[in-house]
């Protein structure tokens, strides 16, 4: 037995859980401003540990791991050196995350610690699925290409949605990660074959702020007639679009949905857009995967907006054969389900998701067993 830490920090934010591993049981999970020091003294004032050397690994969630991690690394001088160097293309999210394990490495200098990167799944996709089709030059001196994100959901979903397909011998898996943040992946035999963001979280599906994808020319277009500069533009297409944008409401998908249900145009239109998104995505990946054994909805509004669920499986239905029961399908908070009837062409389960559990996994694969 050994206490596993894992942490989630975002740009003002940080999450932590305490786990006893390999049972996997949680002890002591919250939220706090950015300071490991007090993280790890709380759990000595409630009693969860006895001494700081109980903490036997720390397993830290990093947004962008560029060309350079295809799985979890060992916290070293050149993975800090590679996060650092890939700031540019996560500006809020790299510099928080190594802000956030010195602090740590501070409270325990001797405890060893791992990044997980939410990009690292995603490496497995094909030339021909994350390269944008740019003047092939820039591609190669910058980087540029899809590097996707969400991927540890991803991957737990795929593992986790396997249980439903017995006896399946090449099992293709569409995952959708629905929260205020959304992406859609494509999995066969347990590897990502396509993504739906890209460069950036900004790609893919719209979100609760953000655009997903576009024509290219509207962000030139905008900036013309508008007078904005290209960042201020950029941040429009970040943080007032999406569900907020269309609907002038709120980024919040209930808030939205609510305001449709009473008539709202903009509200309409917006949860309108929302789900064709999603549904193009699926007919998408369909084609790419030759077909589909399960779709999976998962995050804050794949696990607990049935609404969205139903519309979206409702877009699909004549071309795909989905079907849903709605009776099932109800908000079944935190709960998962198979959703599909028995004659629907394609399983559809709700599997909430849980990107710790898979980050203590690999915190206690690589820092203890077999130490
Ligand atoms: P992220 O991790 O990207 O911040 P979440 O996965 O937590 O996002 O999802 C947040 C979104 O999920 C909210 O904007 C809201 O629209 C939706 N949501 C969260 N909880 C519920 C709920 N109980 N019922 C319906 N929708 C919910």
């Amino acid at each position: 037995m050994a206490k596993v830490m894992t942490i989630n920090s975002g740009s003002s934010s940080l999450k932590f859980k305490l786990y006893e591993m390999p049972e996997e049981k949680v002890l002591c999970s919250g939220n706090c401003e950015r300071i490991g020091q007090l993280v790890v003294k709380s759990f000595i004032e409630k009693g969860i540990i006895k001494d700081f050397n109980e903490i036997k690994a720390i397993g830290h969630r990093i947004v962008q791991g560029g060309k350079y991690f295809s799985a979890s690394a060992l916290f070293n001088e050149d993975t800090e050196k590679k996060i650092e160097s890939l700031i540019p293309l996560a500006p809020l999210h790299n510099a928080a995350h190594l802000t956030c394990f010195r602090a740590f490495k501070e409270a325990l200098p001797n405890c060893p610690a791992i990044a997980t990167f939410d990009t690292a799944f995603h490496q497995t996709m094909a030339p021909a699925d994350y390269t944008f089709p740019i003047p092939y030059e820039l591609t190669e001196k910058y980087d540029i290409r899809r590097y996707g994100a969400h991927g540890t959901s991803h991957k737990y979903l795929a593992q986790e949605g396997l249980k439903y397909l017995k006896g399946v011998e090449h099992p293709r898996i569409i995952s959708c990660h629905i929260g205020s943040g959304a992406s859609i992946t494509a999995i066969k035999d347990g590897k990502c074959v396509a993504t739906s963001m890209g460069l950036t979280p900004l790609g893919g599906i719209m979100m609760g702020t953000r655009t997903g994808d576009m024509d290219p020319s509207v962000f030139n277009y905008v900036v013309s007639v508008t007078g904005k500069s290209a960042e201020e533009v950029y941040q429009m297409f970040n943080k007032k679009s999406g569900f907020l944008g269309v609907s002038g409401i709120s980024n919040d998908s209930r808030d939205v949905l609510a305001a449709a249900e009473a008539g709202d145009k903009h509200a309409i239109l917006a949860n309108e857009i929302f789900n064709r998104r999603i549904a193009d995505f699926i007919g998408q990946y369909y084609v790419r995967l030759g077909g589909c054994d399960l779709i999976i909805f998962s995050a804050g509004i794949g696990e607990n907006e049935p609404r969205t669920r139903r519309d979206v499986c409702k877009l699909l239905e004549e071309a795909l054969g989905v079907k849903i029961d709605n009776e099932i399908n109800m908000p079944i908070h935190g709960k998962e389900a198979l959703i599909s009837t028995p004659d629907s062409k394609i399983k559809v389960a709700i599997i909430p998701t849980d990107e710790e559990v898979m980050i203590a996994r690999d915190a206690y694969e690589m820092c203890v067993k077999g130490k």
